[in-house]
């Protein structure tokens, strides 16, 4: 049996400078990095690392970038038959300029992600008999989003949704699709347009997501900790002590951990503290890939 994650693959191509550049001016940078992202390569990558049998679905471009992108998720151990190579557009790209205060302008370009449809559907129509779960996100066409959601509901398993990056409104019938919703504070706000940071906002947030149709609302609330709520339990897991020095996929780790517990058969509750050990361990490194827990690491955590 397998996880299936159907989403976005991008590269960050990043660049240092002492200070953001003003319109039409020319500025020497510091450092220039490249690194692999999109939230459903990082999930993909973090669910491969903690021994997870992972197929992504998702489109790369034409371009070298597209190669490069393959050849990462195959080195970290996922499955990747199943993307498709877009003609005449260009893989998924962040154009990220960081300067020394840490204030960043990010341009992002969904190129060949903008493209994933009906053909890709299809392949997933192909995994599904053999997967437990599907992991979504929303960097892909929202429509597609819906089917592949619908898709796997009709072959009960598992749907497990990040509605990253924010948004305010989703459709009304992607809510009963969903097994589980994991926003962070800022998409939770926005789901349900009033500010939640912290545990009590959560609560009021995720009876609002259940009586949308959710069959449970796991909010994550950073450095705080978890709240997590069905229709006939609820409780909150708080954050696991550790010095952060880099919150970058900290949410990708966090999905990937709850699924992978899930895959063991564990009960929700051991799921979400899987999600928020993962989590806090990716916060510990800086990157985003590059800080996802692999298998014996978060084992360890969990048994301190
Ligand atoms: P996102 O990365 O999507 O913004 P969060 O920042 O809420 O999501 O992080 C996801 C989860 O990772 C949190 O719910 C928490 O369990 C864990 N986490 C995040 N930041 C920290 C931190 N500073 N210390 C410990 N755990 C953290």
């Amino acid at each position: 049996m397998s996880i299936i994650v159907f989403g976005s693959i991008n590269i960050d191509l990043v660049a240092i400078t002492p200070r953001l550049p003003i319109a039409g001016e020319t500025l020497l940078g510091e450092t220039f990095f490249k690194t692999p992202g999109g939230k459903g390569a990082n999930q993909a990558v973090a669910l491969a690392k903690l021994g997870i049998p992972t197929h992504i679905i998702g489109r790369i471009g034409d371009d070298s970038f597209g190669e490069e992108l393959i050849k990462n998720l195959q080195i970290s151990g996922v499955k990747t038959e199943n993307i498709t190579i877009s003609e005449n557009v260009s893989s998924g790209v962040a154009i990220i300029t960081v300067d020394n205060a840490g204030e960043n302008h990010i341009i992002v370009i969904p190129g060949a992600n903008g493209q994933v449809n009906q053909d890709d559907l299809e392949k997933l129509s192909h995994l599904l008999p053999q997967a437990t779960a599907i992991l979504l996100q929303l960097e892909i066409p929202i429509e597609t989003v819906v089917k592949a959601a619908q898709s796997a509901r009709d072959a009960n398993i598992t749907v497990i949704l990040d509605p990253a990056p924010a948004q305010t409104q989703l459709p009304d019938q992607l809510y009963p699709l969903i097994d589980i919703i994991t926003p962070n504070e800022i998409e939770a706000s926005q789901l349900v347009g009033f500010f939640v940071n912290g545990e009590e906002t959560a609560a009021k947030a995720a009876t609002i997501l259940l009586q949308r149709g959710v069959k449970c609302a796991v909010i994550k609330l950073g450095a705080k900790g978890v709240y997590c709520a069905t229709a006939d339990q609820n409780f909150f897991i708080p954050a696991f002590p550790v010095q952060a020095v880099d919150t970058v996929a900290a949410g990708d780790a966090f999905n990937a951990g709850l699924a992978a517990a899930l895959f063991h058969k564990l009960p929700l509750r051991e799921a979400v503290i899987w999600g928020a050990a993962a989590g806090a361990l990716a916060t510990t490194k800086r990157g985003a890939q590059s800080s996802l827990p692999d298998k014996i690491t978060l084992e360890k955590f969990l048994i301190m």
